[in-house]
């Protein structure tokens, strides 16, 4: 028999070779061709007496990349659809569907004839479950190869027994932490934790897998054999008493109970240990329909799945404009702090790099900064001297200006100041080449207004990398009024080469990412004016699912640069453009208690030596009268970031300033955390609903004020409670198109 996904060939020695290969894919997948063949094969194998056992591998470079979640997405969407005519059939269909993979393991698992997985690249999700459902697993030692469980990072968990496999094959805590992190493990790791058998070259991939079989390999699982003991003991035992409180407890830590799908990971392994693995999988499968039908997981899977993948591939790039390959980035500034981090990962996408700054000794520091990162990167293991000395050949330093004649692409990076940008953005197009890009790393100052400064505007684009540049994954791509297309096309081509994720958004004040942050860091300000105690403000933050408090982010952003900021625009536009309670705050901060921020170690928080850890400066409390912790409402703190963050970026949406939802979304997360459960700023407010959103800003706008005021496009959305995601899939073409 021939199968589309597979090839299988028997030897000599009666084993299958089961290849997957899926024609006109670069990436196996599981969809519903790939479950109906596997089903088949399984049946095939079980059924032919000359059949030994099976071996399965893949004919790519990886093994397999998972379930295609699409094919997920789809079952919900029925399930919406048929949920309102019939409840019971909708939810009985949509377990059935979510079940089917694990029901094809299982009989994998039990037909008798054993199967070993032979994997060579990565295998993640529901294709490492797979591997676990095996009777053996092999994995090359390719650098490439890995096994992980990253569900739970789209909201999910996995759904086709991983929760049940895993913690019957390894140590109950090491299960946890796979799961519940979604972390992957190389094949040296996975064997040290007991998930696989053999690790072996790539070239002995197959065959090794081959003798498992020959040699006799068990087609009984051990927890299908009587006596069966879990490897961590039993949940009622002396070692369960000792792991679960401890387990569940940091789990509240870590995740604040925001996820549904991490919660059910806890339940499904808690539960399932207690009972034989055929209802422990029933279980799992309850558990899997439920957290399918969550907004959470509907959200993450979109934004953080869908869209991410799509922005990375180039969704908002001009099709009409030829690809483009960057061979060599100029960074005016390149050895200043931003200059350094963006020659570093230029340098670490293979593209050579000129950091110029105003002399050698300036520029060189940009060059070291490269060193320093890849020796810590050589003591983690994740680098060697011989990587570092390949990145570092490729980075040249220079206070030259005929060293960027034959850049593709400048990037200025130099002091915040038009009057400096001017001079070099001036000295710089002398020097380039006729179809050379000019980019600005600025994050204030419009770049409609530093374009005037080059003399081919449509070849000027904002580039806008955040802090820490190696870190973190998101660049915001700004189009000036006179951006053209090739400029535009080139920036996002380059960001593409160097691995990160981009969005486009068109010329404002703060551009898209902090105009939010900018409010999450203000409303902290007004929290902390009406006696909310500061460890409250902290502490609520991280429960609303931010990675940072708004203080300690500040304190790394540094408070003199607020202070900077809210100075320069009451000279800009006036005292009513601020909150003159904000500037009273800050200056005391700066001008009075001398508290700059993390950076001379004094500013919301003390940063006492190391290894000691910061604490929030006890002298924050007699600024203002301080309110009692337990009159102040939790849940109302939550709301008010969520809100005025996502209030922001409804803001940024009617002024054109973000076209696009993806980006909207993406960017939020990506950019400075915004809650990822709720699938970012504009899905929050789409997870509720814009009318219930309306109402919730209205009733915070009554008690806190202006900040809380909805939008007019909002207000008029919120009438139909028509979506974001509906309304700009829809609308006006031209006002999608930044
Ligand atoms: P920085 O002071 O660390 O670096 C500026 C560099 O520019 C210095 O190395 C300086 O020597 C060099 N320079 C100044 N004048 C020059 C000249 N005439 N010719 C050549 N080099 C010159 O500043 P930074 O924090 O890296 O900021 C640089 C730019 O990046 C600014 O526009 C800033 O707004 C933007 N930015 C900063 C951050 C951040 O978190 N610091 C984040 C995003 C964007």
């Amino acid at each position: 028999m021939s199968y589309k996904n597979f090839k299988v060939e028997t030897g000599s020695d009666g084993v299958a070779v089961v290849i997957w290969d899926m024609p006109g894919k670069s990436m196996n997948l599981i969809d519903q061709s790939v479950m109906a063949e596997m089903d088949s094969i399984i049946d095939m194998v079980a059924g032919d007496d000359a059949i030994k056992g099976a071996v399965i591998t893949s004919g790519k470079e990886a093994f397999s990349g998972g379930a295609d979640l699409s094919m997920l997405q789809g079952s919900f969407a029925d399930f919406q659809k048929m949920k309102a005519s019939d409840p019971e059939g909708a939810a009985t269909r949509l377990f059935e569907g979510v079940s089917q993979l694990q029901v094809i393991y299982r009989k994998l698992e039990t037909c008798g004839k054993p199967f070993v997985a032979a994997i060579n690249g990565v295998a993640m999700g529901g294709s490492t479950e797979l591997a676990l459902a095996c009777h053996g697993r092999v994995l090359s030692d390719n650098p490439k190869t890995k096994l992980g469980l990253p569900e739970v990072k789209v909201g999910l968990f996995p759904g086709a027994g991983g929760t049940q496999r895993l913690p019957r094959l390894i140590h109950t805590q090491e299960a946890l932490q796979m799961l519940l992190l979604g972390k992957s493990y190389d094949a040296a790791k996975a064997k040290k934790l007991g998930l696989v058998d053999e690790v072996v070259p790539v070239d002995q991939l197959v065959d090794t897998a081959r003798k498992l079989i020959v040699d006799g390999l068990s087609a009984v699982k051990p927890w299908d054999e009587k006596g069966f003991k879990i490897p961590a003991g039993p949940v009622y035992s002396k070692a369960g008493a000792q792991l679960f409180p401890p387990a569940n407890a940091i789990y509240r830590r870590e995740t604040f109970d925001n996820y549904p799908g991490a919660r059910a990971i806890m339940k499904c392994v808690y539960e399932g240990l207690l009972l034989p693995i055929d209802t422990a999988l029933k279980v799992e499968s309850r558990y899997f329909a439920n957290v399918l039908q969550s907004t959470e997981a509907g959200m993450m899977i979109r934004t953080l799945f869908l869209s991410l993948q799509e922005l990375n591939k180039g969704a908002r790039r001009p099709a009409e404009i030829a690809p483009t390959s960057i061979k060599k980035v100029g960074i005016l500034g390149g050895g200043g702090f931003m200059g350094a981090g963006i020659g570093y990962v230029t340098a670490k996408g293979g593209i050579n790099v000129v950091l110029l700054d105003r002399d050698d000794e300036a520029a060189e520091k940009g060059r070291a900064h490269s060193a320093e990162l890849e020796d810590k990167a050589i003591s983690r293991g994740r680098s060697t001297p011989e990587k570092k000395e390949e990145l570092l050949s490729l980075i040249e330093t220079t206070a030259d200006y005929s060293a960027i004649s034959d850049c593709d692409l400048v990037i200025e990076a130099v002091f915040e100041d038009s009057g400096v940008k001017k001079t070099v953005t001036e000295e710089a197009a002398k020097h380039m080449k006729d179809d050379a890009i000019f980019a600005s790393n600025t994050s204030t100052i419009p770049i409609t207004s530093l374009a005037e400064n080059f003399p081919r505007q449509t070849d000027f684009v904002g580039i806008h990398f955040f802090s820490p540049v190696d870190r973190m994954m998101l660049t915001e791509i700004i189009k000036g009024k006179k951006t053209g297309d090739q400029a535009l096309a080139t920036a996002l081509d380059f960001v593409r080469q160097i691995k990160k994720t981009p969005i486009v958004v068109n010329d404002t004040r703060g551009f898209y990412i902090n105009r939010m942050v900018l409010r999450y860091m203000s409303e902290a300000y007004n929290m902390l004016i009406e006696g909310v105690p500061a460890a409250m403000i902290e502490n609520v933050a991280k429960m609303a699912g931010m990675p940072v408090g708004p203080l300690a982010l500040n304190d790394e952003t540094a408070i003199d640069l607020s202070h900077k900021i809210l100075h320069q625009t009451i000279r800009d536009i006036g005292e009513k453009a601020v909150d003159m309670r904000h500037v009273e705050l800050i200056d005391a901060m700066v001008e009075k208690h001398g508290r700059l921020g993390r950076k001379n170690g004094k500013g919301f928080y003390d940063y006492p030596a190391k290894p000691a850890k910061k604490y929030i400066w006890p002298g924050l409390k007699d600024l203002y009268p301080q309110l009692d912790a337990d009159t102040i409402s939790v849940q109302e703190l939550k709301d008010r970031f969520h809100a005025v963050i996502a209030l922001e970026a409804a803001r940024c949406v009617e002024e054109n300033v973000v076209t696009d939802m993806r980006e909207a979304d993406v960017g939020s997360i990506l950019g400075f955390g915004f809650a990822p459960f709720t699938g970012g700023a504009i899905s929050y407010i789409d997870g509720m609903g814009t009318s219930a959103f309306v109402t919730l800003c209205k009733n915070l706008q009554k008690k806190y004020g202006e900040q809380f005021k909805p939008n007019k496009e909002l207000l008029e959305m919120a009438k139909t409670n028509q979506s974001f995601y509906a309304r700009y899939e829809t609308d006006d073409p031209t006002k999608r198109a930044a």
